[in-house]
């Protein structure tokens, strides 16, 4: 886990290229990472989320203001809702926004709400609301209100636009978006199929039971650096 500045650089870097590679991230996508003192790391708002390094980061705080980080680069246009989030959830240290067309399109249907279908999915299990402002997160202003959507919860859909997943470090972050992706792709599926059966509240319970989270995102960290390894995307020397 990282313990240092540098440490969680990389970390964040390899959160971004593999979420990119798996084809959630995007080109515009973005994910942030709590420092000490009210800071946080993201991606500048045009850097390729295909080739970026952990010293590409920026440093922004709690206003959006870059404090640091290469000359010249921007933060994205909806660094709001990373300062918003953060800035309201002291128990969220990670913070990814993207734009995934199937999981969007469960904001695009009347009558049809994204429900918790896979067992890795119970991390929503109090909820995943729909932001009904489909802007982009481009003021405080607009990034207070896609906080207070999320409230105390650990996923948002912003409708007609795209995602929001909150964690407690970086390493549990991407493996809370490939589920939250992977439970939206269940869904499609499923529907396709027939009635869709959520997890009941007593299935939730039981799964929860026996779940350890903190070695379930251990193992599966380990399992995607370890495809970033073999694909070249991760260089050796980082710490991860
Ligand atoms: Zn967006």
């Amino acid at each position: 886990m990282a313990t240092t500045e540098s440490s969680l650089r990389e970390e964040v870097a390899a959160v971004t290229l593999l979420l990119n590679d798996l084809g959630i991230l995007g080109y515009s996508g973005h994910v942030s990472a709590r420092l000490p003192g009210d800071r946080f790391l993201i991606q500048s708002y045009d850097q390729s989320r295909a080739s970026l390094r952990p010293g590409d980061l920026l440093v922004c705080d709690l206003d959006g203001t870059v404090v640091a980080g290469p000359k010249g680069l921007k933060p994205p246009s909806e660094v709001f809702l990373h300062c918003e989030i953060l800035r309201s959830r002291a128990d969220v240290n990670a913070v990814a926004h993207f734009h995934h067309d199937l999981t969007t399109a469960f904001t695009l249907v009347e009558g049809v709400e994204l429900r918790v279908l896979k067992n890795h999915a119970v991390r929503w299990a109090n909820g995943i609301p729909t932001h009904p402002d489909p802007s982009h997160v481009s003021s405080p202003t607009l990034g207070r209100a896609v906080a207070k959507a999320l409230g105390d919860r650990h996923g948002l859909l912003i409708r007609a636009h795209g995602q929001v997943v909150v964690a407690e470090n970086a390493r549990a972050l991407l493996i809370d978006c490939v589920h939250f992706v992977e439970n939206a792709e269940a869904m499609y599926r499923a529907a396709a199929l027939g009635r869709v059966l959520p997890l009941s509240a007593s299935e939730v319970a039981a799964f929860l039971h026996d779940f350890d989270r903190d070695r379930h995102v251990a193992k599966l960290w380990k399992y995607y650096i370890g495809i970033g390894r073999a694909k070249h995307l991760l260089p050796a020397e980082w710490e991860l």
